[in-house]
């Protein structure tokens, strides 16, 4: 697909959100990412599967920005090159990460990190900060929408959380801070099957023609409820097969072994 034929599934004349071109990521000597090419356009759901190792959580820390890899290749977001952009700037362009393992952060109050993180896309975007009661009216909304209890908030970030909790969170997250592009890395591994309705209702309510999701993931499951528009396969390093949905189903019998 070039720019010129862009348009998504919507028909609507677009242009390419993010336009990976031959990435390379190298990190302690390990080269992880081995020319891989990828082109997301506003609207589309692309889900990444594929063996342990094979560099699905590079991938997302070198999008969002991760210090410590050394990259080659280029990958540009919105028509301009992301690679000089530090993880903060990232975010303030609407590039959000849900981690495999959200980080616990003892001292760190919840609503307070959620207000901070999302007073500081505003001021970026040039928008007034909320205040407290502005934020917490907000917050408590999109909590019962994802069925958290109001006491997580006040709670510490993440500390003591179950699994599903701190997945949870990191939805509530990116339903707050409103990301163009939403990178969600196993955010289905460690939930059980409510928790999982929770969150691809989630996703689903928040898809809309103008952002766009990358999911990560190891299994079909998650994708019985988000449909993705593609699928890729990566292995090694590299993105070994595309296509659509049917493809996650069929992955789901037969493996990755014959694709490598
Ligand atoms: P996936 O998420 O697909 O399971 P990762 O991207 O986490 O895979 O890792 C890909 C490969 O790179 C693995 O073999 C992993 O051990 C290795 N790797 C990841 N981070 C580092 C690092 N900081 N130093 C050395 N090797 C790493
Ligand atoms: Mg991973």
């Amino acid at each position: 697909r070039s720019s010129k034929t862009c348009c998504n599934q919507f028909g609507r004349q677009c242009w390419i959100m993010l336009n990976i071109k031959n990435l390379e990521a190298t990190i302690d000597n390990k080269h992880i990412l081995r020319g891989l090419n990828l082109d997301i356009m506003p609207g589309e759901v692309h889900a990444i599967m594929g063996p342990n190792g094979s560099g699905k959580s590079t991938l997302a820390n070198v999008l969002s920005g991760k210090n410590g890899y050394e990259i080659k290749g280029d990958i540009s977001y919105n028509g301009k090159s992301l690679n000089e952009l530090s993880t903060e700037e990232r975010a303030q362009k609407g590039i959000f990460l849900a981690f495999q393992y959200p980080l616990e952060i003892p001292g760190v109050n919840t609503n307070i990190f959620l207000k901070t993180s999302l007073n500081a896309i505003r001021k970026a975007k040039g928008e007034k900060e909320l205040d407290t009661l502005t934020f917490l009216k907000l917050i408590k909304e999109k909590a019962l929408e994802l069925g958290i209890d109001e006491k997580f908030l006040s709670r510490q970030l993440n500390v003591g959380f179950s699994g599903g909790e701190k997945k949870k969170n990191e939805i509530l997250q990116m339903k707050l801070l409103q990301p163009k592009l939403s990178i969600l890395d196993e955010t289905d591994s460690g939930l059980d099957i409510d928790a999982l309705r929770i969150v691809a209702d989630g996703v689903n309510s928040y898809k809309n023609k103008d952002n766009a999701f990358l999911i990560i993931t190891h299994y079909q499951r998650l994708l019985d409820y988000i449909k993705p528009d593609f699928i890729h396969v990566l292995s090694k390093g590299k993105i070994v097969k595309t296509g659509n949905a049917e493809l996650g189903i069929e992955l789901e019998k037969t493996g990755y072994s014959n694709l490598a």
